[in-house]
């Protein structure tokens, strides 16, 4: 009988659970990262399980109705210890998620306690007197403040989270802090006397979350960012750190990128691959003229050079010529027609052509990737970049080398560098 995993971890979106399994890793643990709540059974033998739901943005119901779900399904796998993962610039609304999830996990758990720790000192999201920072700046100027769905505009989170809770909410700050895990453990005992269920914690960098950590040791649920998944194993009882932990089978085969992200960095990294790697662009007149016949364009294209090493088959465009196609063929079909067009590009290469190895460029586009491909879960390997993982997949006829890449991360020369990283 395989040992149960010690941790079990909710991530709220797909890319992220990727980054804090990523960190899980670097920690020393065996990780699998699930799709979603799995039917049956986990059959892989790990550490720790991290579920991705796409919870951030649905409405509060269903979010807690999915976070739910996986916590059962979590706790029947043996799990004893839960993190409930969102995004370290506290990706939220008045209503929710945030709140209303970590409520609900409290209650199915009886926990009366939590700390919030939102914190990414790595990529400088760190907290301060309860004020988040992204890099030199408050939240609320950091751009988040004109995030498209989860607008940011107050970077004083214990402000926040009040309207999102139930429960009365508290700060545990660099004061307490300063005096290592007992000042936590201190300060935590003190907000319960006072009645406080969920306390916002300062970090400013590495050292303040292993005092977190080592601090709320005997919380049965913790919430955050993936900066904590460093930090929380070496508190779990019985765990020791695996120097084999990132290990994963050789995967042989063809190499192909698959980019549907438009942020900044995938721009740049596109640009620094279309000069090293044949690479094709996908056609928004084309596409929406005839798929069928576009897809089969690309995928011709693209299994003519796989021999030659990497091909990238990419629809990134820049802000103003997405624009423009945006108001020409309405922003969701033609990102849903985006995603479909690369997830049947790729599907298709690896179920005819020996493709094996694959990166994707974009949170969304990773999951019509993964979804098209049959993958139902990823056993998490060595870091390309920091969040970005190369990881093997559970569930397809043969085994898929994966990195699935949120648009931001990564270096500029991601896609060339993935494969050389590779055995
Ligand atoms: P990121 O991680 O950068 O947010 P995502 O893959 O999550 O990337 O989101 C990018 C979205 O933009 C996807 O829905 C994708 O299909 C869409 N998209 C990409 N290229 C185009 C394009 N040329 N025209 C319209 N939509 C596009």
């Amino acid at each position: 009988m395989p040992r149960a995993p010690l941790l079990g971890c909710i991530a709220d979106d797909f890319t992220g659970a990727t980054d804090l399994a990523s960190q899980l890793v670097s920690a020393g643990m065996r990780v699998v990262q699930t799709i979603g709540v799995p039917d049956g059974p986990l059959d892989a033998e790990c550490d720790a399980v991290v579920v991705s739901l796409k919870s951030r943005t649905v409405p509060a119901a269903e979010a807690v109705g999915q976070s739910l779900a996986a916590l059962e399904w979590l706790r029947r796998q043996g799990c004893g210890r839960f993190f409930f993962k969102y995004c370290s610039t506290f990706d939220s609304t008045p209503t929710g998620n945030i709140g209303p999830v970590a409520d609900a996990l409290m209650d199915a758990l009886g926990a009366d306690f939590t700390l919030a720790v939102p914190s990414l000192p790595a990529n400088r999201r760190t907290v301060y007197n309860g004020y988040l920072f992204a890099g030199d700046v408050l939240l609320n100027e950091s751009g988040m403040q004109d995030h498209p769905l989860t607008p940011m505009r107050d970077a004083f989170l214990p402000r926040v989270l009040a309207p999102q809770t139930r429960r009365r909410v508290g700060l545990v700050s660099h004061h307490a802090l300063a005096d290592g895990a007992a000042g936590v453990r201190a300060r935590i005992a003190e907000l319960k006397r006072e009645g406080v269920g969920i306390a916002v914690c300062d970090t400013l960098g590495h050292d303040d979350l292993v005092r977190i950590a080592r601090g709320s040791a005997d919380l049965t649920l913790l919430t955050g960012g993936s900066g904590l998944g460093l930090t929380i194993p070496a508190t779990l009882p019985g765990f020791e750190p695996r120097s084999d932990a990132a290990h994963l089978d050789p995967v042989g085969g063809h190499a192909l990128v698959v980019a549907g992200s438009c942020s900044r960095a995938t721009l740049a990294q596109i640009e620094h691959a279309g000069t090293r790697m044949p690479a094709m662009a996908v056609d928004i007149e084309a596409l929406f003229h005839d798929a069928d016949d576009h897809v089969d364009a690309l995928v011709a294209f693209a299994a003519g050079h796989l021999g030659d090493g990497p091909v990238l088959i990419h629809a990134s465009m820049a802000p103003e010529r997405l624009r423009a196609v945006q108001s020409r063929f309405g922003t969701a079909a033609s990102g849903e027609a985006v995603e479909r067009a690369l997830a049947a590009v790729a599907r298709r290469l690896v179920d005819d052509r020996g493709v094996r190895r694959i990166l994707v460029a974009g949170g969304e586009t990773s999951g019509a990737v993964v979804g098209a491909l049959g993958v139902s879960g990823l056993r998490i390997g060595p870091a390309i970049d920091p969040g970005v993982p190369w990881t093997q997949s559970v569930g397809t006829a043969a085994p898929l080398a994966l990195a699935l890449k949120s648009g931001n991360f990564g270096g500029a020369d991601i896609m060339t560098r993935a494969f050389e990283l590779l055995p």
